[in-house]
């Protein structure tokens, strides 16, 4: 049988990747990648590349990775700052993790025009950041916050429902599943995302305690 063919990356995704690879420490990624412009469209409006937030001090002890910056996120440059950020902030808390000890970053570094999904291209091409992100604060545990981020990690035939409730192996880091926290928002507070979300944040402050 022939050998399976290595995924297709465009000109742009394989100088992203490049690029990112050299950077030896993470000022040098943010460096590097807050003038990108490999996304001719989300360039184009954003305000901010989103970069990450790496911990307040020390390696971190976890990763939570959403899928790409909203409206307050593009304004401030940060991740999970509005209204998301909120009650990801308060789940934690309720959870017994502390968010200064984890990396916050995005699949996605710009925010896509009205919030939509981002396009597999603009995935594709920003990927080079968060492999090198890992790579460089490798984090031995990893949230994925919403489908998108479930997929980055797990497939693209993930299906949220099926993979929660239980860490996956992925390159030897121990990678959770679950809700993005505007789906808890979006399901009001009696929902079941949110209680998913705070169950799952409670599996991984366990798993991190053990
Ligand atoms: S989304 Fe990522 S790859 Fe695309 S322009 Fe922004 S930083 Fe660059």
């Amino acid at each position: 049988m022939a050998a399976p063919r290595p995924p297709r990356f465009d000109a742009a995704a394989e100088e992203v990747a490049a690029t990112a690879a050299a950077a030896a420490d993470w000022p040098a990624l943010a460096a590097a990648a807050t003038p990108c412009v490999a996304c001719p469209e989300l360039s184009a409006t954003r305000q901010h590349v989103v970069v990450g937030d790496p911990p307040v001090r020390g390696r971190a002890r976890f990763a939570l990775i959403g899928e790409a910056p909203g409206a307050n996120e593009d304004e401030t440059g940060r991740p999970f700052v509005g209204r998301s950020g909120q009650l990801l902030d308060q789940l934690l808390a309720e959870a017994g993790l502390d968010r200064a000890e984890a990396a916050v970053l995005n699949i996605v570094k710009c925010r896509p025009p009205g919030n939509r999904t981002p396009k597999t291209p603009e995935v594709a091409r920003c990927s080079g950041w968060l492999r090198r992100q890992l790579e460089l604060l490798d984090p031995p545990v990893v949230v994925a916050l919403g489908l998108s981020s479930a997929k980055w990690f797990l497939g693209p035939r993930t299906v949220l429902a099926g993979a929660r409730g239980r860490p996956h192996d992925v390159g030897g880091r121990a990678v959770w599943a679950t809700y993005h926290p505007s789906a808890a928002i979006r399901f009001g507070p009696n929902g079941a995302p949110r209680a998913g979300l705070l169950e799952d944040l409670t599996s991984v402050a366990r798993s991190l305690a053990a």
